[in-house]
């Protein structure tokens, strides 16, 4: 069981980058500029400010992530407000936030939002037909579980 949702041709495109994965993002997103032109960018605070003076273009910033900014994402994606992510994170450091990062990680996955976490996968998100057009996503039903009988005690 599932809800159909149609993703329109401008994509509302969340973008983060941990410190060392912000010289990573910036260059991938430099590269395909022309692309991202076609959507709406939302990003954390330091990456969103670093992604405005790249692309030379504004960025709907959030707080920085480890101030809140990832739950703000994660609150958007809850909301339906946001249709994908690029989230480089840096696999050879802890986070002050690290229960944030997991918590934004597993949000995608529960909302079926496409999600890039590395260059490669976010070149193959970005040259996908889907990305041009309207792509008919699906959102997992939870009624059964928001009317899951609650014995009890
Ligand atoms: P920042 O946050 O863009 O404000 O640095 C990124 C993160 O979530 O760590």
């Amino acid at each position: 069981m599932h809800t159909v949702k149609i993703l329109g041709k401008r994509k509302r495109i969340a973008l983060v980058a941990h410190d060392h994965k912000k010289t990573d993002l910036l260059e991938w997103a430099k590269h395909n500029a022309t692309a991202l032109a076609k959507h709406e960018l939302f990003a954390t605070g330091t990456t969103g400010r670093l992604l405005e003076e790249t692309l030379d273009r504004p960025v709907k910033k959030l707080l920085s992530g480890p101030l809140g900014g990832d739950q703000q994402i994660g609150a958007m994606i809850a909301n339906g407000e946001i249709d994908m992510m690029f989230f480089f994170w840096d696999p050879m450091e802890a986070q002050p936030h690290d229960s944030d990062v997991k918590a934004l990680l597993r949000l995608c996955v529960a909302w079926n939002i496409p999600m890039a976490c590395d260059r490669a996968t976010a070149d193959f998100i970005m040259t996908s037909p889907f990305m041009h057009g309207e792509y008919e996503t699906t959102i997992p039903d939870y009624e059964g579980y928001l009317n899951r009988k609650i014995k009890e005690e």
